[in-house]
This record gives C-alpha cells, structure tokens and sequence, in this order.
C-alpha cells in the first residue's frame, strides 16, 4: 500500500483564558498544523503539529516544513514509518512539531490500515486508562488557589502550577494551593526555565513543607550543569523538560543522571518512534518519565495517550487534558472522566473530525 497524497492544514486554538501565560511567555493562541496522508486506498492517518514558539516552531514554518516532508512521502510505502522518518529527518533540521505530526500521522495511517488501535502498534496496551495533571496559569495566589479548588472539584487529583522565577512570591502561590486542596491532592511546579541555580534552590527550600511531587525544568535549557547542580541539592526531584529537546540531550541527561526524570512531549521530541526511545532509556537507568504537556487539540492528546498506555514506565500522571482549555476543537472522540482518559479502542487514534 502506497501514500497517495497528502494534506497540511492551519488551525488555531485561543485558550478560553486569554491571560494563559507561564514564565516568560503568554499563550492566548494555540497555533499548529494538521497533517493529514491519505492511502491509495483512501484510508487517512493524521498528526497534530503544535507551532509553540518557546519549541522554536511558528504556524507558517511549521506549515512549510509539512508542505516539504509530504512531497518526499506521496508515493512511499505507508508501512515503512522507520523509513519514512528517515527520510523526513534528512530532508530539513530542527521543527520537532511538525516531524512529530509526520510520525504521529505515519503510526494512525499504518494502525488504520491494518485496522487495530494505535496502542497496538506501540506494543499494546499496558494501562487501560491514563491519570492526568492539570496545569494552572501564573496568576495571583489567590487566583491559582481557586482554579485549583476548581480542578479538584472536577475529579483531578493532580495539578502543576506554573510559577515565574521568584521564590518568595512563587512559595507563596504553592502553599496557597496546598492549603487549599489538603495533603491528598499532587501538586507540581513549572517555573518553565525562570531560575538560575541558586534561586531554583532557595525555592525548593522554600517548599519544602508543601509536599511538592516534583519541579520540572527550573534553569535555562542550555544550563547543562546548573540542572546537576540544583538535583543534587534538593530532595524535590527534578524533572528535565526544555533541556530534553532531542534522543542525544535526553541520552545525556540520563547516562550522567543529571536529573531526576524526563518529561516527554511528541511535538518536542519529533514523534512517537523517539518518545519510545527516550522512555526506554529512563527505564534502563532508573529515571522516571511521563508524557508532558502535549497542548493542543484533542488529536494530539490521543497520540500521546495511546503512547503513554502502551509505555510500563509511565510513573507520575501524564498531562494530556489541556485541550479542556482550548477553543474551538476540530476533534471529539475523547472525555476526561473523573481526572483520567480511558483509552479508545476504535480503529486509529480513536478520535474524529466534528462534523
Ligand atoms: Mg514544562
């Protein structure tokens, strides 16, 4: 069975919080691609492109990018998704989203084909249904506190809350949370880069009565050695996000156990044959991982959730309910329930176009 063709398509999410923001940046729109291959036969797989510029990606390069990658697959074997990838690799560096959405849309058009449920192709299903965090925008602490008790209320049992790069009044928003939701609930933070070493520090130190699960990415991306230093002195464990931008960085945060964990996003990573890669690595070494903020619509959480039940090594809740903040959602197919997503079993990713 060949690619017959293929088809790349704009799309724009506005959060329903137009003040949506974390450290350094705020997100009022989601922009992204939908790249869709079509089979001879007419069968149809699709990827979700996520255009975050903190991913080094905006909506027109990521556009191009497609445009590029589905001229070399029209004609190709649908089932060589190795090969595919290979070649989508070679032909342009760097825009991670727009290959994850290639990958993403090789594995539904292979799964469709062969007429069986993504997770079948990732090796089947080792969880049936997926715990999920939710994430709270930086806001005033009291603010961030009622979001909270408003998630909590919803079924959520985990929460991540963004935070800016100021200990104190970061502290300040943690314990307002805490105290909020009792011991039972998780709590995480995301200071998305905002420290530098010896803040991330004095922060965790600042926490450390609030039961905090886990920081995520606390210095800039290319403070290799500032994101040691920081694992080293506090007992929170550090998860890497910015800095696990690639299968090497990911090697070598996890051969030189810098950190604690990973946290795996397909538009970050370029797609699910590397998530796989990187969660196998964590698991040989002893570091935890998760699938992260995979934002956006409802397509791609369903990549990432049929990855994140077909993984053993998934151990902390994966976050792949944001599109419950987005507007304007081309796809349905899938509902939180009670904080979890239940894993399709349909043919594919299990979601569809609304009508
Ligand atoms: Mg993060």
């Amino acid at each position: 069975m060949r690619i017959k063709s293929f088809h790349v398509e704009r799309v724009s999410l506005a959060d329903k919080d137009p003040n949506w923001r974390i450290s350094g940046f705020a997100i009022p729109t989601n922009d992204a691609c939908i790249f869709t291959l079509t089979a001879e036969d007419g069968t149809i797989g699709e990827g979700y492109a996520a255009a975050f510029a903190h991913l080094g990606a905006t909506q027109s390069g990521t556009y191009e990018v497609l445009e590029k990658i589905g001229k070399l697959l029209a004609g190709k074997d649908a089932f060589a998704i190795e090969a595919n990838m290979g070649l989508a690799r070679r032909s342009i560096r760097q825009n991670n989203p727009a290959k994850g959405a290639v990958d993403c849309a090789l594995h539904d058009l292979a799964a469709r084909l062969m007429k069986i449920p993504l997770y079948q192709l990732h090796g089947g299903k080792t969880r049936a249904k997926v715990p999920l965090l939710r994430i709270l925008s930086i806001k005033s602490p009291d603010q961030m506190r009622d979001k909270a008790r408003e998630l909590i209320d919803q079924g959520y049992r985990y929460l991540k809350l963004k935070v800016e790069g100021r200990p104190r009044e970061d502290a300040e928003r943690v314990r307002a949370v805490r105290n909020a939701v009792g011991d039972d609930i998780f709590i995480s933070v995301d200071p998305n880069m905002g420290f530098r070493t010896k803040g991330a520090i004095e922060f965790a130190r600042r926490v450390e009565d609030c039961s905090i699960s886990m920081m995520e990415q606390p210095l800039i991306d290319t403070d290799i050695a500032g994101l040691e230093a920081v694992t080293r002195a506090v007992e929170l464990p550090i998860e890497a996000d910015e800095t696990a931008a690639s299968v090497e960085q990911v090697m070598d945060l996890v051969a030189n156990r810098r950190v604690d964990a990973i946290n795996l996003k397909i538009p970050r990573s370029g797609g699910i044959l590397n998530i796989i890669t990187m969660a196998r690595m964590c698991d040989i070494a002893g570091l935890g991982c998760r699938l992260g903020a995979n934002v956006g619509s409802r397509l791609l959480a369903a990549h990432a959730l049929h990855v994140a039940s077909a993984l053993p090594n998934m151990d902390f809740a994966c976050e792949l309910a944001e599109f419950e903040r987005l507007q304007n959602d081309p796809y349905e197919g899938i509902e939180v329930q009670d904080g979890e997503l239940v894993v399709p079993d349909e043919i594919g990713t299990g979601v569809r176009r609304r009508k």
